[in-house]
């Protein structure tokens, strides 16, 4: 019986763990207690406020933590998502329902299954033509690091 419900559970991977990808694996997890949810992040926070990020370089809001919505950690505690930090989305294979991860600082690639994906990885950032973009101390403001 154990074996059989273990079996029968949903296997979600959702790729990007900020504003989409994290309010997903709430939600997921309030929908159906029994399924298996792994969220994977590129960088090393997850579920932060995006919004913010200029408030905080222009110093109203002045301690990084204030930016942090919920920790990787209280995804595992709260909701038991698996959360993976610094990992990174490289290869989906849509035919055997796969995807390969890798790690950003050991490099290391693992492959994982999944019934469903989810893909909120967001978007890179519009950088006008305008002279001097690319000198150094120009930032794009996207992620907290
Ligand atoms: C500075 C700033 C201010 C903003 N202000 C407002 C506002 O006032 N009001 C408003 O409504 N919206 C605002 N937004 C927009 C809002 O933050 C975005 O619409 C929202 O964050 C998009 O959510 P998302 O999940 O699609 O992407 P994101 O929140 O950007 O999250 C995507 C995540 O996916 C990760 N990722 C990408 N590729 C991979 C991969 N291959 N593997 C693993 N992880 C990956 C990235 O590291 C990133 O953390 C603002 C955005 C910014 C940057």
């Amino acid at each position: 019986m154990e074996a059989k419900s273990q079996s029968a559970r949903t296997k979600v991977v959702i790729v990007g763990g900020v504003a989409g990808g994290a309010s997903c694996a709430a939600r997921l997890r309030r929908l159906d207690e029994n399924a298996e949810i792994l969220m994977v992040e590129r960088g090393p926070y997850v579920s932060y406020a995006n919004c913010g990020l200029p408030y905080h370089v222009g110093g109203v809001i002045e301690k990084e933590s204030s930016l942090l919505v919920a920790t990787a950690d209280t995804f595992r505690r709260v909701f038991n998502i698996d959360v993976r930090t610094n990992c990174e989305a490289v290869w989906i294979s849509p035919d055997t329902k796969t995807i390969e991860l890798r790690h950003v600082e050991t490099g290391e690639v693992t492959s994982e299954s999944y019934d469903k994906l989810v893909l909120s990885p967001g978007a890179p950032s519009v950088r006008p033509p305008l002279p001097g973009i690319d000198l150094p101390g120009i930032f794009q403001v996207r992620t907290v690091p």
